[in-house]
């Protein structure tokens, strides 16, 4: 099969478009002809290198975010499934940890993740079990598909899991240009919230702004924490999703209520923050980390995005043969949404 790929780390010139073997199914597993494969941060970080999940390797094919065709099912597997259009839940808990065995799979340890330390979606044919290929109602085409499983899953596990986001709140999401953040919107307005974004430009908030949320906060043209105050007349969000890092985090805690919930994950901006322990404790301020999310939690949120006539959030799609290309627009943070390749 032709895939991209890179055999050792570096700039997006490591990538290549290159003939690999075929992968086998095992017991329980099918082969997925990709159509399409959605582009992550991860991908980039973990080019750049060092990998960043344990058991990765090299050469190591990428690709998280995987939607196409069955083409071929190992044994176990019902022929029947053969030509079912479907999505990847790339991630695959071990089943045999305390935690699997305890039904959070979402806390295993020794997770294979499609495209993180398994072979992923730049490949042409993707082998992954039939357990995690999940179907695609018909109306959705596999471009399409292929924007959701990383985007949404992050979005709706810390939205509603941890952060318990209810009707009537406000809530604050930064970086409102982003995929994440386009999810987030999308479904907090759908949850009966009303919806702050962030961004450094009115480019990327009128992004936001067509996909739904309710007001807007240039963060170089005003204080957010004032601004925030000036939007909830003095009270403050109920909570924020803040997926950033560092960048903001500080606002983020100043701009809660009493009592607020501030959700986070992700390290764009780096991995380390102050913090003024009194802005956190004096209020009864909430700081609450958003895990991975659960392999039943992946097929409710799907069923729902399905029928939720969603708004795209694919920005581009450029053959796989332009990876390089791909992660260049992604490091340059030009993207407005999701980037997809084709195969
Ligand atoms: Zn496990």
């Amino acid at each position: 099969m032709k895939a991209a790929l890179y055999r050792s780390h570096g700039g997006p010139e490591v990538l290549e478009y290159a003939e690999v073997p075929d992968p086998v199914p095992g017991p329980g597993d099918v082969v997925v002809r990709v159509a399409a494969v959605g582009l992550n941060r991860l991908d980039l970080l973990q080019r750049q290198g060092p990998g960043m999940m344990p058991g990765f390797s090299l050469p190591h094919i990428a690709g998280m975010d995987v939607a196409g065709e069955i083409v071929a099912t190992g044994a176990g597997v019902p022929a029947s499934r053969v030509g079912e259009r479907v999505v990847v839940n790339p991630a695959i808990a071990c089943g045999r940890c305390d935690f699997c065995r305890r039904g959070m799979d979402h806390l295993c340890g020794e997770k294979a993740v499609v495209g993180g330390n398994r072979a992923g979606g730049y490949g042409a044919l993707c082998v992954v079990p039939a357990t995690h290929a999940h179907h695609v109602a018909d109306h959705v085409d596999l471009v399409e598909a292929a924007a959701m499983p990383t985007v949404y899953s992050l979005a709706w596990h810390a939205l509603f899991e941890t952060g318990r986001l209810a009707i009537g709140e406000t809530l604050m999401v930064h970086a409102a240009a982003s995929g994440v953040t386009t999810a987030a919107v999308q479904l907090a307005k759908r949850a009966g919230a009303r919806v702050i974004v962030t961004a450094r430009t009115d480019e990327e908030l009128d992004h936001a702004r067509r996909h739904g949320a309710d007001e807007f906060i240039n963060t170089t043209e005003k204080d957010v924490v004032a601004a925030v105050m000036d939007l909830t007349r003095g009270r403050g969000v109920d909570m924020v999703f803040d997926h950033l890092g560092p960048a903001l985090f500080s606002e983020s805690v100043r701009s809660l209520r009493p009592k607020g919930r501030l959700v986070f994950c992700g390290t764009t901006t780096g991995a380390t923050v102050q913090l003024l322990l009194p802005e956190v404790y004096r209020f009864g301020v909430a700081l609450l980390g958003s895990e991975s999310y659960g392999f039943e939690e992946f097929a409710r949120m799907l069923e729902y995005c399905w029928d939720a006539g969603l708004t795209s959030m694919v920005d581009r799609v450029l053959p796989i043969s332009e990876v390089a290309t791909a992660h260049e627009l992604m490091a340059s943070d030009a993207l407005r949404g999701k980037l997809v390749m084709t195969h």
